[in-house]
């Protein structure tokens, strides 16, 4: 499992100190498959929509009644557990709640908690707080199930129903596709396990949904490493969204970086979001001459939504392939510490709301580019994990990376002379500025890697299983 940056120690003093998030020692990796699908029936439409609106009501509930403690004099403290416990009390009460069994709603109060940790955790740490909210309909979108209750996964189908399908309690057979059924199925032979799912609707209507199964115990791949040995520091800019130095010399670089395998040049993917950066303009200019909401009005804005889908997809794609080449040739990467969960989330955000956080401000272009230097980031990390074979990942301290010289050390601002070029007015060393940050980048992975070394090499810290059953005071006994 991918330590998070939060729990992993660091290894090495000041700007040379690390932290190691992947340390390639796992046997078996937890790996989600996403499944679009469509409801069968009107009424599965209908029920799935109905338990959304349970899952929703059921969080607001929660958070009501924790609300209510924490603001009455005795400030009480409920915690999940207690809350689990209202749900059988609903029997018989709300019954028509109870038809998809009790995972999906206790899903929910587990949310509320996670809510109230984040809440109490910044409270501490003195963020701004941000009380917990309730949830309209259109912040409410998912369904889950932590246990393997309440659903089933029938890849080799049951009797009733022959072809593979997903079974949900009180809403029915969901058939999967045929590249689903590959997927889950190369799982499967990995030794995995389906243990989580959520369900989540991807459009306003609910007539398109998103369900994505949790597999445990999924076998690593024990990919050989290309260059054993090597290490690769990266540099995520947005013109050239990665450059790696493994040890070329300068002169080698400068010559022949795209050919060198020193640099991933983004050119090809650029091109390519350009054109549709082309496309969304002109049909957003096509949109501002529209009534709006009208019916013209919304079908355009079905198209640059589209669109924005197409950009994020090629984008990941082109972020996954090169975290593939990366984890392949490298046995340890280094990255800097850009704070990798905000990224994630922001890479996210672009996928569930294409409409609206993207080109909304800060220029279309730069919006379309913005998440791939973090796709790649993840992509490396979720990659090395599953490669297994002792393979690192490093986040080092990203401060004065592109002012710092890489041959003498010397951090000077006016080094930088070009986007593209540095030139060190101490030494006089000459070299293509990205290559000279990621060189930087490198020596502070190997730093905080020999700091790992003679600590003894100890391994990751592990997160806490989610749902880890507190202690319960024992039951009051009458006297
Ligand atoms: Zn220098």
């Amino acid at each position: 499992m991918i330590s998070s940056t939060i729990r992993a120690p660091r290894y090495g003093q000041g700007r040379a100190g690390g932290k190691l998030i992947v340390d390639g020692r796992d046997e078996v990796v937890f790996r989600k498959a996403e499944i679009a699908f469509k409801p069968l029936t009107r009424a599965q439409k209908r029920s799935l929509l109905k338990l959304l609106d349970a899952t929703r009501e059921t969080f607001n509930a929660a958070l009501q009644e924790r609300r209510d403690a924490y603001q009455h004099p005795s400030r009480t403290k409920i915690d999940m557990f207690q809350q689990f416990g209202h749900i059988t009390g609903l029997r018989g009460v709300r019954d028509d709640v109870l038809v998809w069994g009790i995972q999906p709603l206790r899903w929910s109060m587990r949310r509320v908690d996670e809510a109230f940790s984040a809440f109490f955790r910044r409270v501490s740490t003195g963020e701004t707080p941000g009380y917990p909210r309730f949830k309209g309909k259109g912040r409410w979108r998912t369904i889950g199930y932590d246990e393997t209750t309440g659903w089933k996964l029938n890849l080799g189908g049951t009797k009733k129903h022959p072809r593979p399908h997903l079974y949900v309690q009180g809403v029915g057979v969901i058939p999967l596709s045929n590249p689903a059924v590959r997927q889950l199925r190369q799982y499967a032979e990995r030794g995995g396990v389906p243990t989580t799912l959520t369900l989540t609707r991807a459009n306003k209507e609910g007539s398109a949904w998103r369900a994505s199964i949790g597999f445990g115990d999924l076998a690593v791949e024990q990919l050989p490493v290309a260059q054993p040995g090597s290490t690769a520091g990266i540099d995520r800019g947005v013109a050239v969204l990665v450059a790696l130095a493994s040890g070329a010399t300068a002169a080698e670089a400068m010559r022949a970086p795209e050919t060198s395998g020193i640099m991933h040049h983004a050119d090809d993917l650029v091109s390519r979001l350009s054109s549709i950066r082309a496309a969304i303009i002109a049909l957003q200019q096509d949109r501002s001459g529209k009534k709006k909401y009208g019916r013209r009005w919304r079908q355009l804005s079905r198209r640059i939504a589209r669109l924005h889908r197409r950009a994020s997809n090629i984008e990941e794609n082109w972020a996954r392939h090169t975290a593939k080449h990366l984890v392949t040739e490298h046995e340890v990467i280094v990255l800097e510490d850009l704070n990798l969960q905000a990224m994630m989330r922001s890479a996210k955000g672009t996928i569930e709301e294409p409409g609206k956080n993207v080109a909304a401000k800060s220029g279309l272009n730069r919006a379309l580019a913005q998440a791939a230097p973090a796709r790649v980031a993840r992509w490396v990390a979720v990659k090395a994990e599953s490669a297994g074979l002792g393979r690192r990942i490093w986040l080092v301290n990203p401060a004065n990376t592109s002012q710092q010289c890489s041959a003498c050390g010397v951090i000077d601002a006016t080094n930088r002379i070009t986007r593209e070029t540095f030139y060190c007015g101490s030494c006089g060393h000459y070299e293509h500025a990205d290559i000279n940050a990621a060189r930087n980048i490198r020596a502070r992975g190997l730093a905080a890697e020999r700091a790992w070394n003679e600590a003894g090499r100890p391994g990751l810290v592990r997160p806490k299983p989610r749902l880890r059953r507190r202690k319960r005071p024992p039951p009051e006994t009458a006297s």
